[in-house]
């Protein structure tokens, strides 16, 4: 999923003008917070691999300062930033937090139950399926799937 400004361009080629909920949401951020936006998703792509996990928490909570704290919905430029900080940490747990906060970007909704006192499994159910970025959403819920199964695999030969 691109940027607004991104999207903007593309689509005034075609002289079209987007009035979807996410662009409108976008916008209604303003001019000052989308350029402030932009300008830290480069710096995270620009620097990618070479930053820390606390480098890119640092960013996010930049970006997150970006939205109105009245906005609704999806905040798909955040999808990226938590995928590059799930790539950038070790501890399982935390990867998994992070993977699940990248699909909530794309406007998922999930249900965490505590840790399961036998197993010390958490269950996760979805309740509201990514509304933006099908590819991107496919491409996360692979992953966690491929980690579970690595999961399951390792308690098994333990
Ligand atoms: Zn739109």
């Amino acid at each position: 999923m691109d940027p607004l400004p991104r999207r903007t361009e593309h689509l005034g080629r075609y002289g079209f003008t987007c009035g979807c909920t996410l662009c409108y949401e976008d916008q209604a951020d303003g001019k000052a917070s989308i350029a402030r936006r932009q300008s830290i998703l480069y710096q995270l792509q620009a620097q990618r691999k070479k930053q820390s996990s606390t480098d890119i928490e640092g960013l996010i909570t930049e970006i997150r300062k970006t939205y109105r704290s009245s906005r609704s919905g999806p905040r798909p430029d955040l999808y990226a930033c938590y995928r590059s900080l799930a790539q950038a940490l070790s501890d399982p747990d935390v990867i998994l937090e992070a993977e699940l906060l990248a699909l909530e970007a794309l406007g998922a909704v999930f249900t965490r139950s505590r840790p399961a006192k036998v197993s010390g499994q958490q269950s996760i159910h979805v309740l509201v399926s990514p509304a933006l970025g099908l590819q991107d959403a496919i491409n996360s819920y692979l992953k966690l799937s491929n980690d579970s199964l690595r999961a399951a695999f390792l308690d098994g030969a333990r």
